[in-house]
């Protein structure tokens, strides 16, 4: 998610940042919602202020966008609170990005120090709150501008507003990351992340809900997010934490069936069939390894035709050294369900197939739930 977005020309305590497609259609929408709205923002900021005086010649909609600029620059002192603060742990921010709803700090890594990552989730909130009351402060050394007046009232409103949304415990808020390394502290992480990411996914259904019953599309938008976000993130820890510290050669499959080349694509199908395999490695006469087939390079074939005219030379090949962590990156990068595993000398010693690591994932879930907290080291 969030990969593209066009570069800021400069860098914010060294990092880059990035404006998002979408925030290009959020920020004017932003600006509209508050031009037109203005009397209902000064009473609900109590401002001595008098809204047709602010919305004369047609200023409503310059106050909007003045706000609106605010808000987002308000969202990036709220990332760069955590990255300063992620820094002081040794985790370094990539970018800081801009988009439909907010701001994101992508970080390199998700730190693993006990308690860490709640520091470093609160410090966003915290950030907040502070805007919030410079923007309160500076309001009263303001009297002379209404305009200027308005626009610090929005910034400390929405703030504080900030800084408790991004405290709901929903991953990957920043309450859920909060709950999430507390949790940690007595569980297991990955059974840590599972706990808050279940509450992520009964709050984004009741966030969702009320947005519903208010016709509030932000907040639709936003549960949405939360439950998609959440589930993408238990998945990146699941995988990272069970797979992380398992070799290739302990989830590979080792008696390989595999085809000669010169095989009728009529028979490979019936040798699918049989032993119901979805791809099969190409092995020559020599025992040389020139490629691998499978269903898809089947599909629209003449029944005639041999294997070695519709099978992928592409070979990709892992060594039997690597972890099926690697393995499960090479292959979701490339889009391939399964890899050759060699050895030192280049020769075919097993494969390994996406449905190997699920069952080695499945294996390690069942496990985990048994492990106590201490096993973690
Ligand atoms: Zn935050």
């Amino acid at each position: 998610m969030l990969r593209g977005g066009y570069r800021l020309p400069f860098r914010l305590a060294g990092i880059p940042l990035y404006l998002d497609p979408t925030f290009l259609i959020v920020l004017p929408l932003l600006a509209w919602m508050i031009g037109s709205r203005i009397e209902l923002y000064v009473r609900l900021f109590g401002l001595p202020l008098d809204p047709a005086a602010l919305q004369a010649g047609g200023q409503a909609y310059t106050l909007g966008l003045a706000a609106a600029l605010g808000l987002f620059a308000s969202v990036v002192v709220h990332e760069l609170g955590h990255a300063l603060v992620g820094r002081r742990y040794g985790v370094q921010v990539r970018r800081i990005t801009l988009w439909l709803l907010g701001g994101m700090a992508q970080f390199e890594e998700i730190p693993r120090q006990r308690g860490a990552e709640a520091v470093i989730a609160i410090a966003g909130p915290l950030t907040s709150l502070a805007v919030a009351a410079v923007s309160r402060v500076a309001l009263g050394l303001l009297p002379w501008s209404a305009s200027g007046q308005f626009v610090l009232g929005y910034l400390a409103y929405m703030n504080v507003a900030l800084a408790v949304f991004n405290l709901l415990p929903a991953l990957p808020l920043d309450g859920g990351r909060v709950l999430r390394s507390l949790l940690a502290l007595r569980l297991p992480y990955l059974r840590a992340t599972q706990v808050a990411a279940g509450l992520s996914t009964g709050l984004a259904i009741l966030l969702g809900l009320y947005g519903f019953l208010t016709l509030n599309i932000f907040l639709m938008l936003i549960a949405f997010f939360v439950y998609m976000a959440g589930n993408a993130e238990t998945q990146t820890t699941l995988i990272t934490d069970l797979l992380g510290d398992i070799g290739v050669r302990e989830v590979m499959t080792r008696r390989v069936e595999t085809v000669p080349p010169d095989l009728p694509v009529a028979d490979l199908l019936q040798k699918m069939l049989r032993e119901r395999h979805l791809g099969y490695p190409v092995v020559d006469g020599t025992g040389h390894l020139v490629g691998v087939v499978d269903l898809q390079h089947v599909q629209g074939a003449q029944p005639d035709a041999t294997v070695e005219r519709v099978m992928s030379t592409e070979v990709v090949m892992i060594p039997e050294t690597g972890t099926a962590l690697e393995a499960f990156q090479i292959m979701s990068a490339n889009n391939f369900s399964r890899l050759v595993v060699v050895d030192a000398r280049k020769e075919m010693v097993g494969i390994v197939s996406k449905t190997d690591l699920v069952r080695a994932i499945q294996v390690r879930v069942v496990g985990a739930a048994f492990l106590p907290a201490a096993a973690r080291g």
